[in-house]
Formats: structure tokens, C-alpha cells, sequence
């Protein structure tokens, strides 16, 4: 059951969605396949069911603070499930782009810490590094201990071992070109909304 908190629904949020996202969410049945599939859906963070229907009720301000399309990881499990093929992936884009024009704050606030983290252990190692990653947002977000419970069962159980991962690999040539690649769009359009960031 869907909750307003007594929101007034903006009535053009829903086309406004269905137009940046291209995915037809009136087709939705609610019939939470989705969310049964997706492995970011838990009673805290809800999943993609409930934010359909936060867009289709036109809750704007959940919608956009949801933290559903914040944690979404785009693996793509909730429209291969999807009886009528909607593209959560592009609904969270279309809300992460919204969510940024109209200056509304990530449910979590560490939430872009730990991309940038994981985006450039990617661009060092040519894949994320679980275990720098984790230490890094941990030190970094002054909670060093959080996940050494976690840390050392998984050690003991072999399922990691931290001195291979510590050492870690290097990115080959085609992942370097890809973030060059990215790095210079990103600079373009900066230069395209004269920020010249
Ligand atoms: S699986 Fe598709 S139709 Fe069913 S609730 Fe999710 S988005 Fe709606
Ligand atoms: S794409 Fe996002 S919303 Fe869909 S199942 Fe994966 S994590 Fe969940």
C-alpha cells in the first residue's frame, strides 16, 4: 500500500516520466514481478513496484527521494521479469536527472562517495575491488570496524583473501580508453553548459 504522507499529486510528474524515461508506465499492472526479482528490494528500500506506483499516483517528492533508482545496480532483472518489458533503468535515469535539476538530496547521503569509489577502482584495476572499496568508504565515512565482522567471516570461510585483493589487478588499455572516452564527454558538456568544470 502506497502512502502520500499527504502530498499533493502532481498531476504532470507522471507524463513528464513516461516521456524522459520513453517507458510506458501506465502499462503497469502492479503486479510486483519485478520487485521479486530485483536484489536491491527490502522493506527499507521498497523496490521497483512501489515506485511505479509512487510515478503512477504522481508522488513527486517520494518518487524522486525513493531510494529504490538510488541503489538500483541496472542489472536489468526487473524487465526481463516484466510483463509489459518496462525499463527500470531508464525510469531511474529519468528520475536521477530530475532529482538533480531540482536539487533533492540522495536518500543516502554517502550514496555518490561510493560511486566514485567503486568507479575508480574500476578505472585502476579494470574491475571494482571489493575489499578497497568497502575499506576506502568505510575510513572515509570515519567508521572503520563496520564490516570487519562480515570481513573476517568471509576470510575464514576462504571466500576472500585480502592480500591478493589489497594487491589487486591493472586496468588494460580498453578500460582506460573508455573512461578517457567518458572523461571527455563529460568535459564537453560542461563546455556545452559553459560551466567549464
Ligand atoms: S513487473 Fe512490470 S507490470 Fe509488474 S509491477 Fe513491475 S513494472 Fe509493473
Ligand atoms: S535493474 Fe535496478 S530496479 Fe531492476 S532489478 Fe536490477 S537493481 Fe532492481
Amino acid at each position: 500500500m502506497i502512502r502520500l504522507n499527504g502530498a499533493a499529486a502532481e498531476k504532470d510528474f507522471l507524463s513528464r516520466v513516461i516521456e524522459k524515461s520513453g517507458q510506458n508506465l501506465l502499462a503497469c499492472i502492479q503486479c510486483g514481478k519485478c520487485s521479486g526479482g530485483c536484489p536491491i528490494s527490502s522493506a527499507e528500500v521498497g523496490g521497483p513496484r512501489r515506485l511505479v506506483a509512487q510515478i503512477l499516483y504522481g508522488a513527486k517528492q517520494e518518487a524522486l527521494r525513493d531510494p529504490t533508482w538510488w541503489y538500483c545496480v541496472a542489472c536489468g532483472t526487473c524487465m526481463t521479469r516484466c510483463p509489459v518489458e518496462i525499463n527500470m533503468y531508464q525510469v531511474a535515469t529519468a528520475l536521477c536527472e530530475m532529482a538533480e535539476h531540482e536539487n533533492v538530496q540522495p536518500s543516502e547521503p554517502n550514496i555518490h562517495l561510493f560511486e566514485e569509489l567503486f568507479l575508480k577502482s574500476v578505472e585502476r584495476h579494470g574491475r571494482a575491488n571489493e575489499l578497497k572499496v568497502v575499506m576506502n568508504f568505510n575510513l572515509k565515512t570515519r567508521q572503520p570496524f563496520k564490516d570487519m565482522g562480515q570481513g573476517l567471516k568471509l576470510m575464514r570461510k576462504g571466500a576472500i583473501s585480502p592480500g591478493e585483493m589489497l594487491k589487486g589487478g591493472r586496468a588494460d588499455e580498453r578500460v582506460k580508453r573508455i573512461f578517457s572516452r567518458i572523461s571527455s564527454r563529460s568535459s564537453s558538456k560542461a563546455d556545452e553548459k559553459g560551466t567549464g568544470e
